[in-house]
């Protein structure tokens, strides 16, 4: 599944939709306000009279006039607010309520840089709605719900078997993985890091990244997740797909380098030629420039990882975190 340009459009759609919902609740309310007090609408007047007066006072500089008439209104707002609440209603009730204060839900976030100019960029809302809704299947939304940090089961590691390199039992080193995992949920946002989970098909990888993904959810950031071989894919139509395709590869890399958490599900077992390796690069780097994490699962070794891909993507992933996994087949032990 994939975002295509109509749905965008019907994304926008529904946040103008949103908007002008909450122009007519508001509108209605302050009828409602209106019949039943009408003390406050004309203190609304008087407040929105005061506004207008002040923009005239600060265009001809007159700040003493100015500050008396903000002391006005505030008086005005205060007046209006016991007004209300006298009545029985909440002190916001007329005030205009958004799904989302930070975009007042119109999906685009305006951040004023260091020099005073203004960047517009997508909400962080309007970019989880569009993960959830065309990147997230049920099958997916699913797994994140059974496999989560409580659920991680460290009886599936043997407490006996050791892995030859470290001397430590399977145990022992799933042990320090999952506080490794855990960690790396808890500080994300804080510390920018990008983390690799290896092993053997079947130790409980993708189990262990579908745990930060889900903790991370939880706490409104968005997470892209894809297998290699999805990610591959839209590279490939990136560069040569039909003219639609392509048009919808380019809002799928958007979303691939804007997400908070990139996870690449199973690197290595994607097709790949010297083209969709570039674009992995691209990826990584673009990335790694922005500070936005990315999580890798894999069964390869950082050695066939560096064989398999360039001298750059390897060197870039030599950077990242490594968790290992060890244990004896979990999907045939959980299966017993
Ligand atoms: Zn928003």
């Amino acid at each position: 599944m994939s975002l295509t340009t109509s749905e965008y459009d019907s994304l926008l759609r529904e946040y103008e939709q949103r908007q002008l919902d909450g122009e007519k609740e508001l509108r209605r309310r302050k009828e409602e306000v209106a019949q039943a007090v009408p003390a406050i609408a004309e203190i609304e007047e008087r407040i929105v009279d005061g506004s207008l007066q002040a923009a005239r006072l600060a265009l001809a500089g007159n700040t003493s006039a100015l500050d008396a008439l903000g002391r006005t209104n505030e008086w005005l707002i205060n007046q209006k607010r016991q007004l209300l609440v006298g009545a029985g209603y909440p002190a916001d009730y007329l005030e205009r309520h958004y799904t989302c204060p930070l975009c007042k839900d119109t999906g685009t976030e305006i951040v004023t840089n260091a020099d005073g100019s203004e960047t517009r960029r997508p909400c962080t809302c309007f970019r989880r709605a569009i993960i959830d809704r065309y990147y997230m299947d049920d099958g997916l939304r699913q797994r994140l719900a059974r496999e989560n940090f409580t659920t991680f089961d460290l009886r599936f590691y043997s407490p006996q078997r050791v892995d030859a390199a470290t001397g430590q039992t399977y145990r022992a080193i799933a042990e320090t993985a999952l506080a490794d995992a855990k960690d790396y949920a808890d500080r994300f946002g804080s510390e920018y890091r990008n983390l690799m989970i290896s092993g053997y098909s079947g130790v409980g990888k993708t189990f262990l990244a579908n745990c930060i993904a889900g903790e991370l959810l939880s706490h409104g950031y968005t997470v892209l997740y894809l297998s290699a071989f999805r990610l591959f894919e839209i590279f490939e139509h990136y560069r040569f797909g039909d003219r639609e395709s392509s048009r919808q590869a380019s809002l799928d890399f958007d979303n691939i380098l804007d997400c908070d958490l990139l996870i690449i599900d199973d690197l290595g077992t994607e097709m790949s030629n010297s083209y969709t390796t570039s674009q992995l690069f691209v990826c990584l780097e673009e990335r790694d420039r922005e500070k936005k994490s990315t999580l890798i699962t894999t069964n390869l070794t950082m050695d066939e990882l560096s064989k398999r891909y360039s001298e750059r993507i390897a060197s870039r992933l030599f950077l990242f975190r490594y968790i290992k996994l060890f244990a004896d087949d979990i999907r045939i032990q959980s299966m017993l």
